[in-house]
């Protein structure tokens, strides 16, 4: 079970500690940003060690970086992932994709295929 009960939760948390222990210079978007590839090359330092545990705890540093950023840009975690997540449902219909595949389409391809259909697609 979860310590927490929403992103937004963990946001709020994460924030609360950020401000008592940061200066703002390193809060703003940007450094944040840059801040998050620094974490990201920390995972690509721990894919060669093999060790699941430390990889997967490096990508949660990229996540708590990147929530701290999403925070600083005045967004709430929670509702942009679902706004996310219904529009890569929408992107990438599951029955499409299918039929894509079904139809000679190799995984990728029908991903490409239906990225180029919706960035074609008008509102
Ligand atoms: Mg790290």
């Amino acid at each position: 079970m979860s310590k927490f009960e929403s992103l937004s939760e963990i946001q709020a948390v994460l924030g609360n500690w950020q401000e008592s222990v940061y200066t703002p210079d390193v809060l703003t978007p940007e450094a944040r940003i840059t801040r998050m590839f620094e974490e990201m090359d920390e995972v690509m330092d721990a894919l060669p060690s093999c060790d699941n545990h430390k990889i997967a705890g490096e990508l949660v540093d990229v996540v708590i970086v990147a929530l701290g950023a999403i925070q600083s840009l005045g967004y709430n975690a929670d509702n942009l992932i679902y706004e996310k997540i219904e529009v890569i449902f929408r992107k990438y219909n599951p029955v499409i994709n299918q039929e894509l595949r079904a139809n000679g389409h190799s995984s990728q391809s029908a991903i490409d295929h239906q990225k180029q259909v919706w960035n074609n697609t008008p509102c």
